[in-house]
């Protein structure tokens, strides 16, 4: 039976629901404002976590965000999505005591949706300079590069392939981490520095790269990677086969009841967009929701709390699992998936295959030696998260800035 709206709009309800103001106050004292701190050591962006949370402790959320923000900004987003027990969290010191490490992510979160609820402006741009920079991709990346090179005064302009900017924080990271509406209010925060942005162009098809740089002083190019790889067996094609950035992507840009889900789900591949995928499928209402992967579970590359939460949501697990083929029923839907095991051949039986087996390159051809070429992001680091692809971003802002003022 499909799920009611009502329950729906609970299973996707935000995993790690805000702190009252009470609860930030009291969480904001417990920290020991470190010297050095490992917290911000541990942060790509490298955000001065004792000096936000004591902002809040002294009641000061705007003066919080800016420094949440100045480094990073995308800390909205990051808030809610970052693996923070593998960053900040992780490095916090209260872990050598045996006591739960400071929530840093609640605080920055706290922080930063009182700025983002008020939509109060904490930066400005700069004096013009009269140089214009051209960046390829709507994502953090892109975005990030962007915000500062607004903030040195230079003109923007945003080239974004698809109807809608924000890259995968719109489109693709998981419905109960970062919901779109809030992926967006977070980039017209830099929009509204005076980026302009072009959505529906797709560089290299609708505009030749050559182009920008003709027009521009310099490019950005931030594209991220390209779309979830073919596994290459026979059945892939068939009606109820689906891959993972599709699936989830559907999900965000939908009312929840429109996305289509099996009874019998399988998600192939044990990445974080495959846990993303079998959890959300999950929640989406499948009865069942299993994870097939060739290897074994100390293999799998997804975090470790992430598989955690699939296995609370009560996804099921296949290790050793090789598939060999999708398998259709009379009517050439999908009725089951043929995997190798060690003991043979054995067919699962399902009427959904949700294919997550990492992405593959962007086509996008870029000149390598030329200097007036930035890149960042996923499509630069082979894939990471928001808060790399945001680092990677500034970074790129601050070498541009200074090829286009000392020449
Ligand atoms: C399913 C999934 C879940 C994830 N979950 C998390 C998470 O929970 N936490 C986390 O921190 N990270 C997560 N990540 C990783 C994170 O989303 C990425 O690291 C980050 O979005 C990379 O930013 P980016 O700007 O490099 O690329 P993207 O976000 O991919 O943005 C690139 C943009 O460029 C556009 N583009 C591409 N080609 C062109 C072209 N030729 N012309 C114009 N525009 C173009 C694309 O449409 C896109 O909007 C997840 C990734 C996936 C796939
Ligand atoms: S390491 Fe923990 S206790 Fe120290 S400053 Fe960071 S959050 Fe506070």
């Amino acid at each position: 039976m499909p799920l009611s709206e009502e329950q729906l709009a609970k299973n996707f309800a935000d995993i790690a629901p805000a702190l009252t103001n009470d609860a930030a106050l009291l969480e904001a004292t417990k920290c020991l404002y470190c010297h050095d701190a490992p917290c911000t050591i541990a942060c790509p962006t490298h955000i001065d976590v004792p000096a936000f949370i004591k902002k809040i402790a002294t009641g000061n959320l705007r003066g919080s965000a800016r420094v949440i923000l100045d480094p990073n900004p995308f800390g909205h987003s990051c808030a809610r999505a970052c693996p923070v027990e593998v960053l900040c969290e992780g490095a916090c010191v209260l872990n050598d005591r045996d006591e739960q490490p400071i929530k840093i992510a609640l605080l920055q979160r706290h922080a930063t949706d009182y700025v983002l609820e008020r939509k109060l402006k904490l930066f400005e741009a700069g004096k013009r300079t009269g140089k214009r920079v051209a960046i390829v991709g709507a994502g953090p990346a892109g975005l990030a590069c962007a915000r500062d090179l607004r903030r040195c005064g230079h003109e923007v302009t945003v080239f974004e392939a698809k109807p809608q900017p924000g890259g995968l924080n719109t489109y693709g990271i998981a419905e109960y981490k970062l919901k779109s509406d809030v992926a967006l209010a977070e980039v017209q925060d830099i929009l509204d520095l005076g980026v302009e942005l072009k959505t529906g162009v797709t560089v290299g098809k609708d505009v030749p790269f050559d182009r920008l740089l003709a027009d521009f002083h310099a490019v950005f190019v931030g594209v991220g990677l390209g779309s979830t790889k073919a596994l290459g067996i026979p059945g892939e094609d068939l009606p109820g086969v689906v891959d993972a950035l599709t699936f989830i992507e559907h999900l965000k840009t939908h009312p929840y009841r429109e996305t289509t889900v099996g009874r019998h789900v399988v998600v192939i591949g044990a990445g974080n967009t495959a846990i993303d995928a079998v959890t959300q499928a999950k929640r989406l209402g499948a009865a069942a929701a299993t994870i097939v992967y060739r290897r074994g579970e100390a293999d799998m590359p997804c975090y470790h709390y992430e598989y955690e939460l699939a296995k609370r949501d009560g996804c099921g697990f296949r290790f050793n699992a090789a598939p060999q083929r999708i398998i259709a029923n009379g009517s050439g839907a999908v009725a089951g998936i043929e995997v190798r095991t060690s003991s043979g051949n054995e067919t699962i039986p399902c009427d959904m295959v949700i294919v997550a087996i990492g992405q593959g390159e962007r086509g996008l051809v870029v000149p390598r030696n030329d200097p007036r070429v930035f890149t960042g992001g996923d499509c630069a680091n082979g894939g990471a998260e928001i808060v790399n692809a945001t680092a990677e971003g500034v970074a790129a802002a601050k070498r541009i800035h200074e090829r286009l003022t000392n020449g």
